[in-house]
């Protein structure tokens, strides 16, 4: 039998299907390219935007009635009633935690032909997938360290379709980081919703002191970790990445709003000036450290005003990226409640604005980097210039060079030119 998985939303979503992938391919099943030549398709959902949510009904719109259709993630969990509504060829639904069960699944509802759902949120950690599943590249190796979400921020789902937060043990991340290490990974990313809430209470471990005892492990080059949440910041992590250069010196601190305001409408916990005072002792300790951000533009009750606040955040943070989106009420959340009294062509303007800001700065600091010499890890080819490389550097920036080497080596290129998201370089001989 073959399997097509397709993926929408974050670095979770895609862990889960190379998990699922490890699943599928240990009965056998052979994995496909193109939908129309699977026998299975699971479509692994996002459900974090309205319009990730539509991407995925017209997507189940376009298959065939002949294949089995499952859907997983983060719409199955909260919208399984809806999606068995409006798309009859669905033939199983299974939520974020119970995915795990794919072979059950398939030998008792797919080859069956009985239809079925499981959304059950489990309160445990489920570890029932080995260090050695199927990744989709063999140099950066995702790590889930923790699932859900405990902070219920007023516009996000993520609390709904993922649980509420639990942990995984120690050991069982270190055996993993372990593994990679020792398998040829040289990047280490550690994945959660609120990864620097971690914590292994019965072995006494943080998330600063995971942190340190994998920059320990030989061979690892960069660590990472997504996603930080600035409410649980503690100083003991910039000593620990202080003391360990292989923690890349790029952290990915979404802080949304500028405005105070709207973060307390928001239900985030900190202020604009607890947030940025948190940016400047970081860059004060490690001065060559970057940031990145998440932003929700057109909150409902969002003025002029507070947007000017979120515009002057950006210049003081300056941003290596921002993420930023126009706001969209998400069913079970408390925002969805409040009237969302923003229109949509102030929303538009506002996100232009924000982006021509963030387009200036980037080209600012880019510009300063020409003549500079960047270490890169090599990801790929670029698939837009023949015979050219894509990388990325510690701070996770994309740069583009002529060359033939191999994803996951790492080198020194010069920066010679640059767009707004892009540098491009020349390999240090
Ligand atoms: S911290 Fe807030 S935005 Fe992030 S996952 Fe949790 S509820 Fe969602």
């Amino acid at each position: 039998m073959k399997f097509f998985i397709k993926t929408f939303g974050c670095q979770m979503n895609v862990n889960d299907s190379e998990k699922i992938n490890h699943i599928l391919a240990e009965r056998g099943m052979v994995r496909t390219e193109e939908a129309e030549d699977a026998d299975i398709v699971i479509i692994n959902s996002c459900a974090v935007r309205e319009k990730a949510q539509e991407k995925i009904f017209s997507f189940i719109g376009r298959l065939d009635q002949k294949q089995k259709i499952v859907v997983s993630g983060c719409v199955a969990q909260s919208e399984k009633d809806l999606i068995i509504k409006r798309n009859k060829k669905v033939d199983f639904v299974v939520g974020t935690h119970q995915f795990y069960g794919m072979n059950g699944i398939i030998d008792n509802f797919l080859l069956k032909n009985i239809k079925g759902t499981d959304t059950t949120l489990s309160k445990e950690w489920s570890e029932s997938i080995p260090d050695v599943y199927a990744r989709e590249n063999r140099f950066t190796g995702f790590i889930s360290i923790m699932e859900g979400c405990d902070n219920f921020c007023t516009y996000c789902i993520v609390p709904f379709t993922r649980g509420r937060e639990k942990y995984r043990p120690y050991k069982n991340i270190l055996d993993e980081a372990e593994y990679l290490a020792g398998n040829g990974f040289r990047e280490i990313v550690l994945l959660g919703q609120n990864v620097n809430s971690w914590k292994d209470k019965k072995e006494g471990v943080s998330f600063a002191a995971l942190l340190d005892r994998i920059a320990g492990i030989e061979k690892i080059h960069w660590i990472r970790f997504i996603t930080s949440y600035p409410g649980y910041y503690e100083s003991e992590l910039i000593d620990v990445m202080k003391q360990n250069r292989n923690i890349a010196r790029h952290i990915h601190f979404p802080v949304q709003s500028g405005s105070t305001r709207i973060l307390k409408k928001m239900g985030r916990n900190y202020t604009r000036e607890q947030y940025m005072k948190i940016i400047s002792k970081f860059k004060s300790e490690i001065p060559e450290i970057k940031f990145s951000s998440d932003f929700i533009v057109g909150f409902p009750g969002e003025t002029d005003r507070d947007f000017d606040l979120t515009l002057s955040l950006i210049e003081k943070a300056r941003y290596n990226s921002i993420f930023s989106f126009i706001y969209s009420p998400r069913k079970h959340t408390k925002a969805a409640m409040i009237d969302d009294n923003i229109s949509l062509e102030i929303k538009k303007e506002r996100l232009q604005l924000l982006h021509e800001l963030q387009k200036k700065i980037q080209l600012e600091d880019h510009w300063k980097l020409v003549g500079k010499q960047l270490e890169v890890m090599v990801t790929g080819k670029n698939p837009k210039r023949e015979g050219e490389l894509l990388g990325r550097t510690e701070s996770y920036k994309i740069v583009t060079f002529p060359g033939n080497r191999k994803p996951g080596e790492f080198i020194n290129v010069t920066i010679d030119s640059f767009g707004p998201h892009s540098l491009r370089g020349i390999e240090v001989i």
